[in-house]
């Protein structure tokens, strides 16, 4: 059986659905190839389930400081499964909404297995969309006038410690974990392995964490990784910079013995469990690009041009598969654009670049522009300034002043370049700052607007404040 659309997505997660409500909202023709659930690894293995689970972290350290607040409780108990439960029904809640969305706009979804054909008789052009269903009935050939890949990413594996989804997991397997391990070891010093190593020590795991870098958070201003990695260690977190594994063995007892070493040593280092949050690679070994005349680049994600076109103009590609920030927001962000393109409808290219990246550890983490390296790097002529959450009331109602906002400016123009956080709920105060960069906010603009007291947000003005030299709380 074939099939004709103006568009056929192969990959149904938050890029790909994105794109397919806005191509439904231009008139296209639509359909999207799903091999699992539609919304992908954000709604059924990353963002979505990840938050759930440190919410229910961050209320458990709640109770237990409750006291710093005037209130005491007998001790608070986990119930890991009811945790687990939790998170299952906000991920189902969401899903149903999902697809009640899809189907309200008119999208047809194939389920099965997706790959790309070469020209065959059902189009001359490379492109259309073999569907292998799992019920073994014919496949379907979907044939699009444009495609999109939005095949997402999966978990990369050490070679010297392969996940066996017991001892070594990835970070899939370790959300399907029944009982919180008694240790943890998580391999891996960006966000996936700190948020982990966050979740699990605020759930009492011992929680120890290996990065092969000199830092935490790569890609991200080291003033704050800096900051960050102190915080962690504070709360009991075992964390080892510059440090590889080097081999491991299951111990007699179900324990991992896991030989690390760094420049100058090797030690060994006894844990419950494993887990390997290296970075992810893009999911497209299957998926037929040899077929066509794709791209890949040196680390084996899709090129694309800043259309979002690959070597073949009429095969877009999205999302985690073409790598860059692989974040949510900055998927659906990137499928509006390419359906914009296909539709004729481009002229919003020029905002792809202000995506903020948020790190949900305890202190959370955020930033949006360029770092203070990439100023010094570029030979911007900029001007910097830090303030501590300290000088803001309503951190100190909150009870935690952890951490400080950092705003980079261009000297000469007074224009934004990029403002870093750490602290309490700056995954939420970022927008702000995201806000002020797409308006080609000055500092001074920012400070001109009222913000409301108490509120965390008065950090953003009070910082734009003192940029300008004119600081009302902090000095
Ligand atoms: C643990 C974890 C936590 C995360 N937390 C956050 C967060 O807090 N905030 C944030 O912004 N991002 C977070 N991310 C990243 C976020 O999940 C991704 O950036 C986002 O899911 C990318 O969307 P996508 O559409 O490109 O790919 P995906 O969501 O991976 O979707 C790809 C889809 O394509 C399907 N597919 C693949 N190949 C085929 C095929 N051949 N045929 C048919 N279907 C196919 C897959 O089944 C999948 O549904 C997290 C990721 C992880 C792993």
């Amino acid at each position: 059986m074939s099939e004709n659309y103006d568009l056929v997505i192969l990959g149904g997660g938050m890029g790909g659905y994105v794109a397919a409500i806005r191509a439904r909202q231009l008139g296209l023709k639509v359909a999207i190839v799903e091999a699992n659930l539609l919304g992908g690894t954000c709604l059924h293995q990353g963002c979505i389930p990840t938050k759930t689970l440190l919410k229910s972290a961050e209320i458990y350290q709640s109770i237990i400081n409750s006291h710093e607040f005037g209130i005491t409780t007998s001790e608070p108990v986990i119930h890991f499964s009811a945790i687990q439960n939790r998170k299952k029904q906000v991920v189902d809640q969401l899903y149903q909404g999902l697809q009640y969305l899809i189907e309200q706009n008119g999208i047809t979804i194939y389920h099965g297995f997706g790959r790309l054909m070469g020209p065959s008789i059902f189009s001359p052009m490379a492109g259309a969309i073999s569907v292998e269903h799992e019920d073994k009935q014919e496949n379907t050939i979907l044939i699009g006038k444009s495609v999109i890949i939005a095949t997402g990413t999966v978990a990369k594996e050490l070679p010297n410690l392969p996940f066996d989804g017991q001892y070594i997991l990835s970070s899939n397997q370790a959300l399907a974990m029944e009982d919180l391990p008694e240790s943890m070891t998580i391999i891996g010093g960006g966000v996936i392995g700190v948020e982990w190593a966050s979740l699990l020590n605020s759930l009492g795991v011992k929680v120890n964490l290996i990065e092969a870098q000199g830092h935490l958070l790569t890609g991200f201003d080291q003033e704050l990784a800096k900051t960050l990695k102190r915080s962690l260690i504070k709360k009991g977190i075992h964390v080892l910079t510059d440090t590889r594994v080097a081999e491991y063995e299951i111990s007699d007892n179900d324990q991992v013995n896991l030989v690390l070493e760094n420049k100058q040593n090797k030690q060994t280092l006894t844990t419950n469990k494993v887990l390997v949050a290296i970075g992810r690679r893009a999911n497209i070994n299957q998926i037929g690009l040899d077929n066509t005349a794709i791209e890949t680049d040196s680390s084996g994600f899709i090129k694309v041009n800043s259309f979002f076109q690959t070597k073949e103009s009429h095969i877009y590609a999205i999302g985690d598969c073409i790598g860059g920030q692989q974040l949510a927001h900055v998927a659906a962000h990137e499928g509006k654009l390419a359906v914009e393109h296909i539709a004729g409808k481009d002229d919003k290219l020029a905002i792809a670049n202000f995506a903020p990246s948020c790190v949900y550890s305890q202190p959370e983490v955020a930033a949006v522009g360029i770092t203070e390296q990439t100023a010094i790097d570029k030979n911007i002529n900029y001007k910097v300034k830090k303030m501590p959450f300290s000088a803001i009331g309503k951190a100190l109602v909150n009870g935690d002043t952890t951490g400080f906002v950092k705003m980079i400016i261009d000297k000469d123009t007074d224009d934004l370049l990029g403002v870093h956080l750490i602290g309490n709920q700056v995954t939420e105060l970022i927008s702000e700052a995201g806000l002020a960069l797409l308006l080609n906010a000055t500092a001074s603009e920012l400070g001109l607007s009222i913000h409301p007291h108490p509120s965390l947000s008065e950090a953003i003005q009070e910082i734009a404040l003192a940029i300008d030299d004119q600081p009302v709380h902090s000095q």
